[in-house]
């Protein structure tokens, strides 16, 4: 039988990256078998449903390259892959299900269940559904039953959990999972407004979709007894189950939005690369090989197995992943980063620039910085001309003979032909040596005119790339706008 897997988000809100994770690792189950790869949309409970969720759940896993073999944007044999569109066959099967007598009409209202759950409360004892006491199938006459659902009373239908037995699964990461059945709600499959609840919705799909292995979080466990006891109602094959470890903050703290960002749009937001993300997130939980923490998505899909996941809570490291991107940064073709950083620099209102210079600025670059929009703002002299000079730098280095080196130095850079990086160390080595100084005595200060900052590339590497031209002109425009502007008001000591 085929491998079938499917991501089942409910579209609340924004995809995380729990649910990336969730979604990567069945895509890589599913790809390294050979098998499907579903998206499903379970939207039953419809006062959580966020607009515009679904869209940016489909669109964001395009980003990051994690393409279905079915869902609700592209079809399939086994739709509608919305929940919400497919209420006619839970009803189905909930009725299925009294007629075997694995599920029963109840009626009690808001204010009889919150009683129910007070005297438990008084008692000591775990609030759970008490059959015996409420107002449901058990403890009315069938006739009553019959009357009150003719008359359109309100009913739901729960699930009647046998009283006394061991439920058991096999989970693929944490082994053998028994729960006593007394320990399981008679939980509500189909609600009165007739939606069906999480649990029936997903059981039934699951089967009529050929789902044959369930990849999701840990928080899922308790849920799971519940499905098997529909399984068996049914009279089905459950599927293989694998519950993944739960993520949380480097403080393990449970992951969350007060940590910082944990929507995948952030990150996408901020520039991260979606290689860099996904193999980030393919490491919270696993680790395809001991040696190594760079994997491309092939190489993830042909390590991918799910009895290597880990059962112990992964931490998202924000600086790992940092790190993470930084190496993509300084291995991904150039041609794609100046692609990528094009839209940024036109966004930050730069002039627009020849594919090849934001070539060679990002070569220049990317070794210090760790995120592509960084090279635009770290790296802004490269594309206009310093707005701000660090001038404590700057007095560091003055000496009284600088202007006049300087003077100079615009001579010097329009007789260097070619215009390299080497060709011009050498020439300036030359120029400080007859003054009988060190390299360092006008490096600085040429950076500083040229970066306005303290720190950057090479200076010769960052000449050759601004060009002669702009050198100069950086040059000269310092030496007759802003060093005259910056004695007046603050005069050398
Ligand atoms: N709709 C559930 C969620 O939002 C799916 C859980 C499952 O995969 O069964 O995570």
């Amino acid at each position: 039988m085929s491998v079938r897997v499917r991501f089942a988000p409910s579209p609340t809100g924004f995809l995380h990256i729990g649910g990336l994770r969730t979604a990567l690792y069945n895509f890589l189950f599913a790809r390294h078998h050979g098998g499907s790869f579903i998206l499903r949309i379970e939207d039953t409970d419809q006062e959580r449903t966020v607009p515009g969720a679904v869209d940016n759940i489909i669109e964001t896993l395009r980003w990051v390259g994690l393409e279905f073999d079915e869902g609700p944007h592209i079809g399939g044999p086994y739709g509608p892959y919305i929940q919400s569109q497919r209420l006619e066959l839970y009803r189905q099967q909930a009725q299925l299900l009294l007629e075997r007598g694995a599920a029963y009409h109840a009626f009690d209202t808001p204010e009889e269940l919150e009683r129910m759950r007070e005297r438990q409360r008084r008692a000591g004892i775990a609030p759970k559904y008490d059959r015996f006491s409420m107002r449901n199938s058990f403890t009315l006459p069938a006739e009553e039953v019959q009357r009150l659902l003719a008359e359109g009373m309100p009913a739901v239908i729960r699930l009647a959990v046998p009283l006394d037995r061991e439920v058991r699964f096999t989970d693929i990461i944490r082994g053998e999972i028994t729960v006593h059945s007394r320990d399981i709600d008679d939980q509500v499959l189909l609600k009165s407004d007739g939606f069906p609840t999480y649990h029936l919705a997903n059981v039934v799909d699951d089967h009529f979709m050929h789902i044959t292995h369930v990849i999701r979080g840990e928080e899922w466990i308790p849920s799971t007894p519940k499905h098997i006891l529909l399984y068996e109602a049914f009279g089905w094959e459950p599927p293989q189950f694998a519950h993944l470890p739960l993520l949380l903050n480097p403080d393990r703290t449970k992951l969350s939005k007060r940590h910082g960002d944990v929507a995948v749009e952030d990150f996408r937001r901020q520039g991260y690369f979606p290689e860099a993300l996904l193999n980030f997130v393919a490491l919270l939980g696993w680790n395809p090989t001991a040696d190594r923490e760079l994997f491309t998505l092939e190489e993830l899909i042909a390590h991918f197995e799910l009895s290597k996941v880990n059962r112990a809570a992964a931490i998202v490291d924000r600086r790992k992943l940092d790190w993470m991107n930084a190496q993509y940064l300084r291995q991904l073709p150039l041609e794609r980063l100046a692609r990528d950083l094009e839209p940024i620099l036109r966004q930050m209102g730069y002039p627009e620039y020849p594919p090849e210079y934001l070539m060679r600025v990002i070569a220049l670059l990317r070794e210090r910085v760790d995120r592509l929009p960084e090279i635009a703002t770290f790296g802004d002299y490269m594309f206009v001309p310093p707005r701000q000079y660090d001038w404590d730098y700057f007095r560091a280095h003055w000496r009284p003979e600088l202007p006049q080196w300087l003077e100079e130095a615009v001579e010097l850079l329009q007789t260097t032909e070619p215009f390299h990086a080497a060709v011009l160390q050498e020439r300036f080595r030359q120029f400080v040596a007859e003054r009988g100084q060190p390299l360092r005595a006008i490096v600085h200060p040429l950076r500083l005119i040229l970066t306005g900052k303290s720190v950057g590339a090479g200076i010769f590497e960052t000449m050759e790339v601004l060009g002669k031209r702009e050198c100069i002109q950086r040059l000269r425009h310092f030496l007759q706008e802003l060093l005259p502007a910056h004695l007046e008001q603050s005069p050398p000591a």
